[in-house]
């Protein structure tokens, strides 16, 4: 019997897929790509494609299919293209799907190797803030298993005792507060999009930093810790810890509290659910505690950063409520990005969205996407008016 797993990367081409692309590297005895998907970053696709022999690579942006077959042009990798092809990578035939495309535009795909019941390297939390309950729904009768790649969900999955999950009291996500927890509130309003992506621990991906910076980051893995636990809302807690060492913990009945700990190197969860439910090295810097010294925490400013606020507030209304706000906060992070808005303007349109929304919940994937828009185009409309 082979030992080699097979593996599916969707979203290969980002900072989650690279990592992911290294360990494969390091393990060729282990690990092999069958297939890959980008959305627009056509030669680091197809390169990876020829490194790795892969069966089927992907371009998500339909207007640079024939880019991608003749970057591919002698090769016996075939090129596809569009949701289409994002789906046929998903469904390829293989031991894992790594789910590390950014965004809700991860959802149909992931949604549909979920449905085949693989196993899924979940990076992309907007699957479950999105549409978490149908997401969850779907696994539990395909049987597919969800391995959180997000490092405090990871840190959690390690810890949390699920036949005993009853004796949970909580369960602790720990946010380094990113780049202006310390800040004062009147010195955020000019921050550029430069200083917001400039994350003292974590090397990301753009919109997942300034996430992290505006602690919309946290808000999304609270909602995402709420599907992926079998644990109340009011169960989840969020604590600063600066140092991004302990990366959550679970507290359980009698006093417990289990933590996992690491260098911050995303490498770490992507190995442990590469390799699950086996281990491989990582080649992460080694914990030194002496060197450290010191471990500190404390309580998150909801005032200051009011995307945690609005992301716990939406994960307790339901509804299309989550969806809503991570719809407009995309919407939001690109104008950011794009230099037009400013930082503190991200709260202010998602705020704005939510309150215009209609909070029914999603009875169906078309409706989730349907919402998904409506919330988008109103995000839209506010970035126009801010701009008048
Ligand atoms: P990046 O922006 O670095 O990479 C995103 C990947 O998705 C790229 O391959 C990109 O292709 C592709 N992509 C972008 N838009 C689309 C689209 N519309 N359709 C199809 N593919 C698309 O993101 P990250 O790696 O930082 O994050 C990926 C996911 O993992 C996010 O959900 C994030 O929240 C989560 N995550 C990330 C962590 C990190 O350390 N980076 C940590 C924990 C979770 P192209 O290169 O061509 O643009």
């Amino acid at each position: 019997m082979s030992t080699i797993k097979s593996i599916s990367i969707l979203g290969a081409t980002g900072s989650v897929g690279a990592s992911t692309v290294d360990l494969v590297r390091r393990n060729p005895d282990r690990f092999a790509i069958k297939a890959l998907t980008a959305n627009s970053n056509v030669n680091a696709l197809a390169a990876l494609a020829r490194e790795f022999s892969a069966e089927v690579a992907v371009i998500a942006d339909e207007t640079l299919y024939s880019d991608l077959k003749e970057a591919l042009a002698g090769t016996a990798v075939t090129a596809l293209c569009g949701t289409e092809g994002l789906i046929a990578a998903a469904e390829v035939s293989c031991d894992l799907v790594m789910a590390a495309i950014v965004g809700a535009a991860g959802l149909r795909p992931t949604l549909a190797a979920v449905r085949q019941g693989k196993t899924i390297a979940l990076a992309n939390k907007e699957c479950l803030v999105c549409a978490g309950e149908l997401f969850m729904q779907e696994a539990e009768k395909s049987g597919a298993r969800i391995l959180p790649v997000d490092s405090e969900h990871n840190a959690i999955y390690q810890v949390f005792d699920f036949e005993r999950a009853t004796t949970v009291e909580k369960i602790i996500l720990t946010a380094s507060g990113g780049p202006f927890w310390q800040k004062r509130t009147d010195c955020l309003k000019n921050v550029t999009p430069a200083e917001a992506v400039a994350h003292p621990n974590w090397d990301m991906g753009q919109k997942i930093s300034v996430d992290s910076a505006t602690m919309m980051n946290k808000g999304l893995e609270v909602i995402e810790a709420f599907h992926l636990f079998p644990v109340q809302k009011d169960q989840i807690e969020v604590v600063i810890h600066p140092q991004s060492v302990i990366h959550s913990m679970v507290q359980y009945n009698d006093g417990s509290v289990l933590a996992q700990l690491g260098s911050p190197d995303m490498r770490t969860p992507i190995a442990y659910a590469l390799a699950w439910p086996d281990r491989i090295d990582a080649p992460v810097p080694s914990l030194s505690l002496p060197e450290l010294a010191q471990l500190t925490f404390a309580e998150p400013d909801l005032e200051k950063f009011e995307c945690l606020k609005l992301a716990m507030d939406a994960l307790h209304e339901g509804g299309s409520a989550p969806l809503a706000l991570n719809a407009a906060n995309e919407v939001a992070v690109e104008a950011f990005l794009k230099e037009k808005i400013g930082f503190m303007d991200i709260s202010s349109v998602v705020k704005a969205t939510l309150d215009k929304i209609d909070m029914k919940a999603p009875h169906s994937l078309s409706n989730v996407f349907e919402q998904d828009q409506e919330a988008r185009l109103i995000a839209q409309n506010l970035l126009t008016q801010l701009a008048a």
